[in-house]
């Protein structure tokens, strides 16, 4: 509830005007900014774990190039890295396949939680990714993995907390939530998602020196499949990073929004304005058939939930 008290705290002080100064107006915004990323994350955690425990977690297996996703979240998570003056590294030693049959946004979720965690726990040193590709276990297969080892410099977990860490709502010590905040299910998911994946997640650690966390991922039969060597690999990943880069700006345009939140439609109204196109709004589905009647939008964005006629409805229509 921590975060949900800050944002209404600050969101009411904020309406009362009892800020000083534009720099405390700021800084509150910040909090609330903050909270509120903190609270969707989780939010997300719990209705992926309840998901898990339902026995409803679904995951895709189509082309995803895995070495591209890690370096995405380490560039995300480097501005974290760089305040606490901690390193962050993404080593691809050997050569990699430029694609591989996996589920990119559940890959991604492991790899920011367990790199969001050798952060936290790291107070001086440096993180390491390393990607690489394995043989698999079952001795007689040939199918291959690939593993991403985690390494950090940080305080370490003790040998009897080892298995523990990975149940839901489980921190090493009593006193990590006060310490380093988190809920304790970051890794409980982690290791659900990667089973799920034909995998798994384990630890290795010596405390007081540092921890690695291994990641497995069964990734499907790789014939046809073209491999990066370790030069090319960090081509691919600059590449990628200089397109994220782009600012959208549009010569002209009409976007219909259809949405029954009107913060929600103002929003997308400020965001889609900012950008140089024209918006018209529509609250229902059957509203949007009425606009449409009598000027044909470029784009239209439409809601899937909504009152009077669902987004499907006024789609097919
Ligand atoms: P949270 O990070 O929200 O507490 P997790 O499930 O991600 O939840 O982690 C559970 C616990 O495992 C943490 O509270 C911490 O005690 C321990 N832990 C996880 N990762 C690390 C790490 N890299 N170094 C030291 N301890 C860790």
């Amino acid at each position: 509830r921590t975060p949900m008290n800050a944002i209404l705290g600050f969101a009411e002080l904020l309406r009362r005007g009892w800020q000083n100064n534009p720099q405390d107006t700021r800084r509150h915004l910040d909090t609330i900014l903050g909270s509120g990323r903190h609270l969707l994350a989780l939010i997300n955690d719990i209705l992926d774990l309840s998901k898990v425990e339902a026995g409803r977690l679904e995951v895709e297996r189509v082309p995803c190039a895995v070495h591209a996703v890690v370096h995405e979240v380490a560039d995300i998570m480097r501005l974290r890295a760089n305040e606490k003056g901690v390193r962050l590294l993404v080593r691809c030693p050997e050569a990699l396949p430029a694609n591989v049959l996996t589920d990119a946004g559940r890959v991604r979720q492991i790899i920011t939680n367990l790199i969001g965690n050798a952060l936290k726990f790291t107070l001086q040193g440096q993180v390491t990714v390393t990607l690489r590709m394995v043989a698999s276990e079952g001795a007689a297969d040939t199918t291959s993995r690939l593993a991403i080892d985690i390494a950090d410099t940080g305080i370490g977990i003790p040998a009897d907390k080892l298995d523990a860490i990975f149940e839901p709502f489980v921190q090493a010590e009593a006193s990590t939530t006060r310490q380093f905040g988190g809920t304790g299910l970051g890794l409980a998911i982690s290791r659900r998602f990667a089973r799920a994946l034909g995998g798994d997640v384990t630890v290795s650690s010596t405390p007081g020196q540092g921890s690695t966390f291994h990641v497995t991922l069964d990734v499907g039969p790789l014939e046809g499949v073209d491999w990066l060597s370790p030069e090319s690999l960090v081509a691919v990943t600059r590449e990628q990073s200089r397109q994220d880069d782009v600012h959208w700006q549009f010569d002209a345009g009409c976007v219909l929004v259809v949405d029954d939140g009107a913060e929600n439609r103002e929003l997308v109204r400020l965001v889609l304005e900012s950008a140089g196109l024209t918006v018209v709004e529509a609250h229902d589905g059957a509203m949007a058939l009425d606009v449409v009647a009598r000027e044909v939008p470029d784009l239209v964005l439409m809601d899937v939930n909504m009152p009077v006629m669902d987004g499907y409805t006024a789609t097919r229509l």
